[in-house]
């Protein structure tokens, strides 16, 4: 029996569909950049696609929220008004891992609520999401299982996977199946190919262990008893305050607002830029006080932000268990080390 829902490509016809796709759309998908570092890039065939990749240096997220976007543009000697700028344009992104996913449904959660943030919805409405399942744990650092992201969920588009010689790909969106009907490369699944899906889902659910001795569910529990904990002080003497741990990570969503106007102060722009609540000014306010001065409590509200907060306001996590902010960091702070070092202190 044919499934409308899903699809099945046959490997060697990847290369033909990545080719037609990127003469039809913009196209970006994840690319080697030598020493096991991948970054998401425009790309025009198959051949440029890491396929098995662990988590890009960036996450997708600079596709909807760009490192630096101007807002809006004046000009005086043309008149008075100042013109809002949308900087977007229609693509697609291939090969975004379900965690990668998760944290681009973090972001819709932020920026859909009031006030809407217009220059972000515009740009999701705008970028297609072709989804790609990770067949075996990444590496050490990534903590997906813990957080539910292993599997795909929603939010994507298409959403394939390898299963030998072809990929299943479930359609899940009305532009998927469009993206489908016009690469024409693809064939209806049947039963067997199904039944090789629910096969390989249950090995992969047996593979990917819970990486920390907890279920997710007390985590804001072990939340709401770690505000005073010693491991925070050991973070205060080990972090550089680089900033590097936000600037990768899929759900920091901050930006700072600049302006910049001409000599003549009759022209200039406004525009924003990704901020991070681990450098130091971030806090600083009229006065120069800092509400949160030291890096202990800098650190301590990146964690809050990720685990408990955010389960309070949208009721899901903010960690999507990427694993970037642990692998970036230079001081060695690793997110799935300060857990099991709390989970420890709260234990005692
Ligand atoms: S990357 Fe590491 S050193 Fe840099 S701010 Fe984050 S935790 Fe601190
Ligand atoms: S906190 Fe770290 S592991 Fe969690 S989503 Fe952010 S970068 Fe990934």
């Amino acid at each position: 029996m044919p499934d409308n829902q899903y699809a099945i490509l046959k490997k060697e016809e990847l290369n033909s569909f990545i080719s037609t796709l990127s003469k039809l759309n913009k196209l970006a998908a994840p690319v080697s950049r030598g020493y096991n570092n991948y970054s998401f890039e425009e790309v025009n065939s198959g051949d440029e696609i890491a396929l098995k990749y662990i988590p890009t240096i960036l996450p997708p997220k600079k596709y909807f929220m760009p490192v630096h976007e101007t807002l809006l543009e004046y000009d005086i000697s043309k008149g008075l008004n100042a013109d809002a700028v949308t900087e977007s344009e229609e693509m697609i992104l291939f090969g975004v891992h379900t965690c990668d996913i998760a944290g681009i449904q973090c972001l819709n959660m932020v920026f859909s609520e009031h006030p809407e943030d217009h220059n972000y919805l515009i740009r999701r409405q705008n970028i297609k999401i072709i989804g790609l399942e990770c067949n075996e744990y990444c590496d050490e650092f990534a903590n997906c299982r813990l957080m539910d992201t292993h599997l795909p969920d929603c939010g994507y588009d298409l959403f394939f996977t390898d299963l030998g010689d072809y990929f299943i790909v479930h359609i899940n969106t009305r532009a998927g199946e469009e993206i489908i009907e016009n690469a024409g490369f693809f064939k209806s699944a049947q039963t067997r190919h199904l039944n090789e899906l629910a096969s390989f889902r249950e090995k992969k659910r047996a593979l990917f262990k819970i990486e920390l001795p907890i279920e997710s569910k007390f985590i804001p529990d072990l939340f709401d008893r770690s505000f005073e904990s010693k491991v925070w002080d050991d973070l205060d003497e080990r972090c550089l305050a680089c900033g590097n741990c936000t600037t990768v990570c899929p759900t920091c969503y901050c930006f700072d607002i600049k302006d910049e106007i001409n000599l003549f102060l009759t022209a200039g722009k406004r525009y924003r830029v990704w901020d991070s609540c681990q450098l130091d000014p971030f806090a600083k306010v009229a006065g120069g006080k800092n509400f949160r001065k030291a890096r202990k409590e800098r650190q301590r509200h990146r964690y809050y932000r990720k685990f408990r907060y955010s389960v309070d306001r949208f009721s899901r996590f903010f960690c999507t268990g990427c694993g970037r902010c642990s692998r970036t960091c230079m001081a060695g702070i690793r997110l799935k080390e300060t857990l099991k070092s709390l989970i420890e202190t709260w234990i005692k």
